[in-house]
């Protein structure tokens, strides 16, 4: 048998863990089968964590970045197919687990596979094969990172406002949802703020399309600056921002609001190439009477937004049931 440092290491390609920066964990209840196992591992270059049983594996599995578990297949208690399922449960990210079996297990191989193993390794272990079945392990550990963090990218880029940074609509309605669900199930209040800017054509049309954009994504950061908690804010469309606040009453959003309000007021004028500029925001929350779905809080919002702006604009409204009756001719 070739000793282990002979065993020729392949080259590290892009898109492979460099074996120093990969760590194994080596799982086995017999002490001189794990010592062996972790002595080959370590000859490769890696880096090894030993767990001789599943307690010291689970603890180990959850506090290190672990990048493929080696997995003796019988062990007392909880055996590797059990320790599998339990791992594979606890996952945020693709790890391989490959499995150590001997011959006398000859169905070893049958329930590894459906408890979630990737591979197989014949005990006792051989260095060529291991080397060989760690490399080609780490490869997929690593694709599978690739693509998990692109996945991650794709979904913050669908929920996100490019603009401003903010959250956009849809991230909008299905926080509402969730909010709404949550405020109902715990009778908590829930408050929803709508800012609008106030003549927001005229700046496009008299400083050009880019400083609108550029005011725009300002608001993006003064908003971003000024909610904190549990509050979120997002772009709703066009120069339309809704901030939500869960926990709070109306009462409380309406100074959310001022504030908001206030900041881009004071702040823009400073910041943008059109100068000071200036905001109008409706609130609504609940509980209050008559609005009993998320649709109708945001429709009182707006409703709230649209009083505000016919008041003179720069200014606060809460929602009252009164605003209910009166007509609605906005769009945007
Ligand atoms: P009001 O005070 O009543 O809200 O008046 P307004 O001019 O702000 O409102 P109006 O709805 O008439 O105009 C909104 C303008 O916002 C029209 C549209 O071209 C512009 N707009 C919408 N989205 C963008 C964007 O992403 N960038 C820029 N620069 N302009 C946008
Ligand atoms: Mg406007
Ligand atoms: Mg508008």
């Amino acid at each position: 048998m070739a000793s282990p440092r002979d065993t020729p290491q392949a080259p590290v390609r892009p898109g492979q863990i460099e074996p120093s920066r990969a760590t194994i964990m080596v799982v086995d209840d017999d002490p001189a089968q794990a010592q062996h196992t972790a002595s080959l591992v370590s000859e490769l270059g890696y880096r090894v964590r030993l767990a001789t049983d599943w307690i010291e594996a689970v603890r180990m599995f959850d506090d290190a970045v672990v990048d493929l578990v080696l997995m003796d297949a019988v062990m007392p208690t909880v055996d590797g197919f059990k320790l599998t399922r339990m791992l594979r449960a606890r996952m945020r990210s693709f790890v391989p687990i490959v499995f150590l079996t001997s011959l006398r297990e000859p169905n070893a191989r049958a329930q590894g596979l459906v408890a979630g193993a990737d591979d197989f390794l014949h005990k006792p272990v051989r260095p060529e094969a291991l080397s060989l079945r760690i490399a080609a392990m780490l490869r997929i550990r690593q694709l599978t990172r690739v693509l998990e963090s692109k996945s991650r990218e794709l979904e913050l880029m669908a929920n996100q406002d490019a603009l401003t940074g903010v959250g956009n609509r849809r991230a909008f309605e299905a926080c509402l949802e969730r909010e709404w669900e949550r405020a109902r199930r715990y009778a908590h209040p829930l408050s929803l703020v709508l800012i609008d800017l106030d003549h927001f054509k005229e700046v496009n049309d008299r400083f050009g399309h880019e400083v609108g954009d550029a005011l725009l994504a300002f608001v993006g950061e003064v908003l971003e600056m000024e909610i904190s908690g549990g509050e979120r804010a997002f772009r709703y469309g066009g120069e339309e921002f809704v901030v939500l606040a869960p926990e709070q009453g109306p009462e409380r959003a309406r100074n959310l609001a001022e504030r908001l309000r206030r900041a881009v007021a004071g702040r823009s004028g400073a910041a943008s190439a059109a100068g000071r500029r200036t905001c109008s925001a409706g609130v609504a929350g609940i509980p209050a009477p008559g609005l009993s779905s998320p649709g109708a809080l945001f429709e009182a919002a707006d409703r709230a937004l649209y009083a505000a702006k016919e008041r003179g604009r720069d200014q606060v409204v809460c929602w009252v049931p009164e605003l209910a009756g009166e007509p609605l001719p906005r769009t945007g």
